[in-house]
């Protein structure tokens, strides 16, 4: 199977053969795109802590700054016994690749601590939480990389980063880590961010293939964070959500499911297992709910999730993307043989990266924003990338992530032309 880093630089690879065209000095533009396969700086560090119990405890973590042509590095943190560097240096290219097709002022990074946030206390939590930010306290800043939650960090981890980094510096910095909670600069809207943005993807798409909300079924697997506010939404605009899972499995409804209703529930009982079992809903597997004959498939849990074992199997026509990587490399050619169509990752969920800006310029300028002032600059953003990627994708006849990608890419290139960064 292709590693995750492989598969990201052979999408450069795929991008940079078409690209190539638009460029007159082929030598200057093949040096930067293997400037481009390579992060500018990783950064490697052991952390080490006292645990409750006195004993001196260590941790590898990493910051992967992949390129900073467009601006600040920008990208999450993540605590996770999988982190190592081949996987921050994949996640920070495509940082990259989604800031630049987003719109923003960022370059990408991303960071990590190998670690099982399970087998820690919250003391030992805020312990190695701000460690990390005193450690990488020279690599990061509002106007040099600017942190963020990932998988297994949150607002609460962003503000014991954001003290030590504070008091490291001598400085009041609130623009240096995003995602914090609203009391100490968060902004407001951002818990709803990347379901948002991702359902007007859904609904600019809608508009263009001129599908009927009303009669456009939709599968979400995941209901966490970004699935549940996505079915919510996209069911606010009159779509059918016909299924949504947990990790239990998967509740289905063919006249359509209430994604509020269905939270109560998941608060109440815990699990869609318990819930079926306790409400009498249809039941069905995880691996049921990615097959099913639905209009638009929506992964919203967890990376390679559709892989060359279940892609002949996928029915859905349109497969939108909302969680990171959810189509391995193989299963993509085979989903887009059988004339699939995919609304990629880096344009569905920046809605997520997107008002984290927001929450950085607030925090530059100490202004706070209206939830509504959000919500209306998140659309324009959205909008804005879905109408250029849609319109290279129908212009070159390209499949969608060629031509995100394709934009992305080229953006990076053009600025790092201009600024000379490979002289
Ligand atoms: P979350 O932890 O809030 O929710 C994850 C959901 O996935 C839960 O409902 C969980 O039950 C479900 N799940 C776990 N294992 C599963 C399985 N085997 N099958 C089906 N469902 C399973 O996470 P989230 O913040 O909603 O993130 C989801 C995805 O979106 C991730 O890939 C994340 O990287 C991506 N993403 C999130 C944001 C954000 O702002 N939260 C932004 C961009 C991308």
């Amino acid at each position: 199977m292709t590693s995750f880093f492989d598969s990201v630089i052979k999408q450069i690879d795929e991008i940079s053969n078409l690209l190539e065209n638009d460029y007159a000095d082929k030598k200057l533009f093949k040096k930067i795109i293997s400037e481009i396969k390579k992060p500018q700086r990783v950064v490697k560090k052991t952390l080490t802590i006292f645990s409750d119990k006195g004993k001196k405890v260590s941790f590898l973590s990493f910051r992967s700054q992949h390129n900073n042509a467009l601006g600040p590095y920008k990208g999450g943190i993540r605590y996770h016994v999988n982190v190592c560097e081949d996987e921050v240096k994949a996640l920070s290219i495509l940082m990259s690749l989604k800031c630049s097709l987003a719109g923003i002022p960022y370059g990408g990074a991303k960071g990590g601590i190998k670690v099982d946030v399970l087998k820690l206390s919250q003391k030992e939590l805020e312990k190695l939480s701000k460690t990390y930010a005193k450690t990488y306290s020279k690599y990061i800043g509002e106007k040099i990389d600017v942190p963020a939650p990932d998988v297994n960090t949150n607002g609460q981890i962003m503000a014991w980063m954001l003290e030590a980094y504070e008091e490291k510096i001598g400085l009041k910095s609130p623009g240096t880590f995003t995602g914090k909670p609203i009391e100490i600069g968060g902004s407001l809207g951002r818990n709803e961010a990347t379901g948002r943005g991702g359902v007007f993807v859904l609904k600019e798409f809608a508009k263009k293939e001129k599908l009927v909300s009303s009669k456009t079924k939709i599968a979400v697997q995941g209901f966490g964070n970004v699935g549940f506010w996505f079915s919510k939404f996209a069911k606010d605009l009159g779509f059918k959500i016909i299924a949504v899972s947990d990790s239990s499995g998967a509740i289905v409804n063919e006249k359509g499911l209430d994604p509020d209703k269905l939270n109560e529930l998941k608060n109440e009982f815990g699990s869609f297992k318990e819930i079926s079992i306790k409400k009498n809903f249809k039941f069905i597997s995880n691996e049921d709910l990615m097959v099913l004959p639905v209009d638009i498939l929506v992964p919203a849990a967890l990376e390679a999730v559709i892989n060359k074992d279940n892609a002949n199997k996928i029915k859905a026509k349109v497969i939108l993307e909302m969680a990171n990587g959810p189509i391995t490399f193989e299963a993509e050619e085979i989903l887009l043989k059988n004339k699939k169509e995919i609304l990629p990752d880096i344009l569905c969920n920046s809605g997520g990266v997107t008002t984290s800006y927001f929450e950085w310029a607030q925090n530059l300028q100490g202004i706070s924003w209206s939830e509504d002032k959000v919500n209306e600059e998140l659309k324009v953003y959205m909008v804005k990338a879905f109408d250029s990627v849609y319109g290279v994708a129908r212009k070159k006849k390209l499949p969608f992530r060629v031509a995100a990608n394709y934009i992305s890419l080229k953006r990076i290139v053009d600025a790092m032309i201009l600024k000379g960064f490979e002289r």
